[in-house]
Formats: C-alpha cells, sequence, structure tokens
C-alpha cells in the first residue's frame, strides 16, 4: 500500500540489468570494444526511451534519482537563464515535491532569483488565471508537477504550459509520480523539460532522468567530464540505465489494463473507508487523480502513529509524503489544501501496486477500521 514511494524491481529489468554487473561492465566512454558495448547498451536504452517520450536522443540526459532531474532542470536552467538574459523569476507551485520546492529556495536565498509560489484549490488543482497573473516580464521557468506524491491530482499541464509558452517561457514538470501510470509524450503534453526516476515505475533505486528539449539547457548543475553533452558530469549507470529502459517499455505496454485494474481496487478501497470510518474524509480530486492513489485525513489521529499502527499489522503505508516520515508537521501538500491541523496531522496515503490484488484490499478494508477506532478510544 506505498507504491508512492517506491515501487519492486521487475524480474525482467533485474535480468536485464544483471549482465552489466558482471561480463558486460565496461565504462561507455572508454573507446575500447568492452566500453563500445556498454555504450551500445546505454543507445539502446536512450532510444528506447526516446521512443516512449516522442524526444530526441540527445534531449534525454541520464541522472541519479528523480531529486537530481529536477535540481538539474531549475539550476541549469537559472544559470542558462541568466547567461543568456532571459530573466530572473520562476513560477512553482505549493504543492511541489521538496527537490523543487528546495531548489527553487536555495535560487532564491544564495542566487538572487525570485520566485513565485501558487496556491491550490481545495483539490489540490492550480488554476490558469493565478498561473497567468504570476507572470512578469523576466519570468523565465514555471514548473509545475504532472502528478502529486500524496494526494495524486493531476494537472491540466498540456493548458499549463500553453500559458508559459504565449510568454516564451520554458515550461518544467516531474513526472516522477505520473511515470507508469500517465502517457509521457512530451510533444502531447507540451513541455520543455521533465524530470522522472526509474523506481516509481518497477526499475531500480539511484536512477532517472530529464528530459530537456534541444537548445534550452546549456549548463550543468555538476561539472566534470564531458559525458551527456556536459549537462551532467559522471561515468554513465549502465546497468541501472538498462534497468530503467526495460522498466519504462514492461509499464507501458500493459498500462491501459494495469490502470484498469487498479482504478477498480482503488475505488473500492475509498469507498469502503469513507463509508466504514466515521470523519473520514478523502484529500485531492475525487477523479483526476493517478489510479493507484487512495489518500485521507482522519479526525484526531496522529498520522505517523496510524502508520505504526498499520505496520503492525502487516500494512506499509504512508502519512504525507515518505520523505517527511517523522515529521509532525502537516505536509505542505496538506497546508497548501487549507485543511484544518486536527485534520492534516490524521493524514493517510494508501497507494496500490500493479500486482495489488483484490485480497490485499479487504485485507485493509477489515484491518484499518479497527486500527483507527482503537486509536480513538485510547485517546478518550
Ligand atoms: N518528485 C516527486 C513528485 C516524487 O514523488 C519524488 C519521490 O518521492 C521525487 C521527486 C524524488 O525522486 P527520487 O526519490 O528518485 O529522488
Amino acid at each position: 500500500m506505498d507504491h508512492a514511494a517506491t515501487t519492486p524491481v521487475d524480474t525482467a529489468v533485474v535480468a536485464a540489468m544483471l549482465p552489466f554487473f558482471s561480463n558486460e561492465y565496461g565504462n561507455p566512454s572508454s573507446i575500447h570494444r568492452w566500453g563500445q558495448r556498454a555504450d551500445h547498451a546505454v543507445t539502446t536504452a536512450r532510444e528506447d526511451l526516446a521512443n516512449i517520450l516522442n524526444c530526441g536522443l540527445d534531449e534525454i540526459i541520464f541522472t541519479s534519482c528523480g531529486s537530481e532531474s529536477d535540481n538539474l532542470a531549475l539550476r541549469g536552467i537559472a544559470l542558462t537563464a541568466r547567461e543568456r538574459g532571459h530573466g530572473n523569476h520562476i513560477i512553482i507551485s505549493s504543492i511541489e515535491h521538496p527537490a523543487i520546492l528546495g531548489t527553487a529556495q536555495h535560487l532564491l536565498k544564495y542566487h538572487g532569483f525570485d520566485v513565485t509560489i501558487l496556491p491550490v484549490d481545495q483539490h489540490g488543482f492550480i488554476s490558469a488565471e493565478d498561473l497567468r497573473n504570476a507572470i512578469q516580464a523576466d519570468t523565465f521557468l514555471v514548473s509545475i508537477m504532472y502528478a502529486n506524491n500524496e494526494i495524486g491530482v493531476i494537472q491540466p499541464i498540456l493548458e499549463l504550459a500553453k500559458i508559459a509558452h504565449e510568454s516564451n517561457i520554458l515550461f518544467h514538470t516531474d513526472a516522477v509520480q505520473a511515470a507508469g501510470q500517465l502517457p509521457l509524450n512530451v510533444n502531447e503534453l507540451g513541455v520543455d523539460l521533465m524530470s522522472l526516476s526509474a523506481h516509481k515505475f518497477y526499475g531500480p533505486k539511484g536512477v532517472g532522468l530529464l528530459y530537456a528539449r534541444r537548445d534550452t539547457l546549456a549548463h550543468s548543475h555538476q561539472t566534470g567530464g564531458s559525458q551527456e553533452n556536459g549537462l551532467r558530469a559522471g561515468t554513465l549507470n549502465v546497468p541501472l540505465i538498462v534497468g530503467m529502459a526495460t522498466a519504462l517499455k514492461i509499464v507501458t505496454a500493459s498500462q491501459s489494463q494495469d490502470n484498469s485494474k487498479m482504478r477498480i481496487l482503488r475505488n473500492k478501497l475509498i469507498k469502503s473507508i469513507l463509508d466504514t470510518i466515521p470523519e473520514s474524509h478523502l484529500t485531492g480530486h475525487p477523479t483526476y487523480r493517478l489510479p493507484n492513489n487512495a489518500s485521507f485525513v482522519f479526525k484526531g489521529i496522529d498520522g505517523n502513529e496510524l502508520i505504526i499502527h498499520l505496520d503492525l499489522s502487516s500494512i506499509a503505508a504512508s502519512s504525507g509524503s515518505a520523505c517527511k516520515t517523522g515529521n509532525p508537521e502537516p505536509s505542505n501538500v496538506l497546508s497548501a489544501l487549507a485543511i484544518q491541523p486536527e485534520l492534516s496531522l490524521g493524514s493517510l496515503r494508501l497507494s496500490i501496486g500493479r500486482h495489488t490484488n483484490e485480497s490485499d484490499i479487504e485485507y485493509v478494508q477489515q484491518v484499518l477500521p479497527t486500527v483507527i477506532s482503537n486509536m480513538r478510544d485510547n485517546l478518550q
């Protein structure tokens, strides 16, 4: 019930990666045959990913994770904008992942960039009007996530990107949670930059990518060797790159069946929780949400304690974002939704996966109401 935190690596992905840890261990930058074989594997992976994203091979920059992709998008574009005289102002939203919020704050505090943080409505939507009003003459980048990691809300990316483009502003989307469940064709989405992370779609941890439309990104945030056209120094992680491409191909091929199955199970879960647990509320939008996401708040419950009680019953879940475990403050996402603190501290995110089945859902339906009721009784 915690697939938004991470997913199990598909067995076919493990099999595809294995040779590149042992016999085929060459460095793709080496010119000898062992290096060239590794380079060939990276190129094949890049082609497979470019096919799914509908972009050029040179528009994919391999990174170590989704956080790094977000950092590279914001920092790299900020440095490029400064050099090209394209402005000084960035727009993000209040429900972004800390990888975006933290990077924007860093650019503001240490590098003198201006940052506007857009509010969201009670469902977590960013309004087109608010974006339009926030645009300034010196805005060079808008970064708005495709789907949210806590409440699963899906933003109208194409519409928001169009608004940015009307003013010649680049549009980045953090698609880390969306990948595997939503279409990733960058031209249909209308985005100039997009971040992905393999461990959210049944690939390995520690590898991600940034799609950057040609001629948009001219600066790296990590200097050194000339890998990735000088946009990200560091020896390429061949096995993990092969694993990421294999994983994205697998989930893309079965996406529509997986989504239909997950949507049915997820809806069943939401309905039964709202029906059986008093003072429970769904967070996010009832329908514009990732098919695997069910997120709630329960009145008078401590979310972190709830996670521990569920763990004792062998259920892995999350309160707010997995990155915030142990933090008793409501997350930035729940704060942005303006949920009262007595509710927002009792948040629960259940996120299912492509292998979740009916009996997993029934088990949660059986355990969760009792756990909440016992926790409430103990408070009295
Ligand atoms: N962006 C979003 C929306 C996420 O959910 C996450 C991870 O939870 C990240 C970025 C960071 O990805 P990674 O764990 O690969 O650094």
